[in-house]
Order: C-alpha cells, then structure tokens, then sequence
C-alpha cells in the first residue's frame, strides 16, 4: 500500500509522458512486439486493504474483482474483524489477515506486540496471515492529496520477532512492507523465523537483483508483485514501455515461479473504481502472458492458495 516514495513522484512524471509515448512515438521495428496472449486464468489478490476508514465494503472488492476475473482476495482487516467478518460471509474468496494501522505496527496497542493476544487470535482462526505489516515505508503523496509520513520500524524489531514466529507456528504467511534498501533488516527477521513464510510485499520496491540474492537464499522468503505497475509504482514498473517485461524482471519470475504473487494494492478512493482495476488486472495479465504458462499460474494463484488457501483444510 502507499507506495509513492517522493523519488518514485519524480519518475512518475517521466514514465507518465513515456507511457503516453508508447502509443505513437515508437516505431514498430523499435518496438519488440509481445507476441504471447495475456494471461486468461484466474488470479488471487494476495494485496488488499479492507479499511474501514475506506468505506469500500467487501461486496465492492468482489463486484470489481468479478469484473475481471479475480477469484478472491487476502483481506488485510483495519480493524482487523472486517476481514473476519467477510470471510465468514465468502468463505470461499477471503482469507482474513491481520492488519495494523500505518503508523501503529509496534504502538503498545498492536496485535503485533501483544503475543499472548496475538496467539489467541490465530488459535481461534480469527485472521490466517499477519500484514500488511508496515516496517520501512517511503513517504508519499498521490493525486487527490493523499499523503503519508515515512515509517521506520525496522524488520528486525525485537518486539516483531516473536509476532513472526507465531505465524510461522500456525503456518501462516506473514505480509511486510519493507523498502530494499533496508534488506539487510529484512534477511535479519527472515533468519530468526525460518518456518515462517514471509511475503515481501511490492518486492520491496528494489531491483531483481537485490530479490534474487534473498530469494536464493531463503526459501521462506515470496514476494507480491503489487504497487510495481505504471499507475501505483511507476519508478518501480516491471515492463517495458511496450509492455514487454524487464529482461531482469522475466528471468527472475523464470527462476523463481512459486516465489511470487499478483497484488492489486488498492487503497485510495481513485483506485475503487472498474476502470483503475481493469487496467491494473490487464498490465498482470499481459506480464503473465509472457511466462511459461505454468509459471504464470503459479504467480497469478496456485501460490497464493499455497501459502493461504481460502478454504482451512477439513
Ligand atoms: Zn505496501
């Protein structure tokens, strides 16, 4: 969620111009044609914020998601009950997470820190994931004014470690917003928990490189997709501006295919609405579609039912 960091704004005004480019500016020899299909098989949300500051209720997310094709959703819960509740209701397209306010991932009152609390809470089945946790978050300001301070708790913070080995108890996967620069904090938590698998939400905004160097190394370790596209993470897309995916991007996804997730990452009113999601669902398809297609049915579900199937197991 709330990806821009002021770095990113700057290049967002660059890709802008270069995406509008695209259409007309480049030649056709200049422009390596994406000859695969799009990706036309289902896809699961494993990045959605179910706020009810928002007012966007889950029979929303659902009505956007049947308009294009997406099965279901992991419900980040603010409060943490509404994922609850919504998944009590679509038992069968929710997975209820649990969720902290932006600046509150480590206050006193954080299911996070509250590990007895947080304990009784995963028992009972009341949230299957924790996160999105936010950790190290850029600041920033998207169109319309919305707008957010830095955060800085890092991923190795001694009161989360426990918080991760608890998930890792029930099997839970947990959701950590993190920027790469800060990888190394990342690798610290993923080394303290090693049965806990941990999703590193928007890849941590950073290159393939940085990934790779962590996903060979911890196999706890996945990654969503999300806030990486033209409209949400312009600075960090993973296409070219004719679509076709960063050479970088396309042999890391190869290598790695039951590593990553699909994320829609939808928090701000614009983002709500049938047009934003259609173009977000369409750019994941046409990445996708540039996969071998098993691979891409890894990324745009099989892994996120792995990690966090809808139905819990009779
Ligand atoms: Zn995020």
């Amino acid at each position: 969620m709330r990806v821009l960091c002021l770095a990113l704004l700057f290049v967002l005004s660059i890709g802008g111009l270069g995406h509008r480019a695209s259409g007309g500016v480049l030649n056709a020899s200049a422009r390596p044609s994406v000859q695969r299909a799009p990706y036309a098989g289902p896809i699961v949300d494993t990045h959605a914020h179910l706020e009810a500051e928002s007012g966007v209720t889950i029979d929303t997310f659902l009505a956007l998601y049947d308009q294009v094709g997406v099965k279901g959703g992991w419900m980040m819960g603010l409060p943490w009950m509404l994922a609850t509740d919504a998944w009590e209701r679509y038992p069968d397209r929710v997975v209820p997470f649990l969720a902290e306010e932006y600046t509150e991932t480590v206050a006193p009152q954080s299911v996070y820190v509250n590990h007895a609390a947080l304990d009784d809470l995963l028992a009972g089945g009341y949230g299957r994931g924790l996160g999105e946790m936010i950790l190290r978050h850029s600041p920033f300001r998207l169109a319309g004014g919305y707008s957010a301070g830095a955060t800085h708790v890092p991923a190795d913070h001694p009161s989360l470690l426990p918080a991760y080995a608890l998930a890792g108890k029930y099997g839970l996967p947990v959701v950590v917003h993190q920027e790469a620069a800060f990888a190394d904090e990342l690798e610290r938590a993923l080394r303290s928990a090693p049965d806990t698998q941990f999703v590193w939400a928007h890849v941590g905004h950073g290159p393939a490189g940085t990934a790779r160097s962590l996903l060979a190394r911890y196999p706890n370790l996945h990654a969503d997709l999300s806030a990486r596209t033209p409209w949400l993470g312009p600075g960090t897309v993973l296409t070219r501006l004719d679509g076709t995916l960063q050479p970088e991007w396309a042999a890391l996804l190869s290598e790695f295919p039951d590593r990553f997730t699909i994320g829609l990452d939808m928090f701000a009113p614009q983002h709500y609405r049938p047009d934003h999601v259609r173009n977000t669902v369409q750019y994941y398809r046409g990445l996708l579609g540039q996969l071998d297609p098993t691979a891409a049915e890894a990324i745009a579900y099989r892994n996120a039912e792995r990690l966090a199937p809808f139905r819990l197991p009779e």
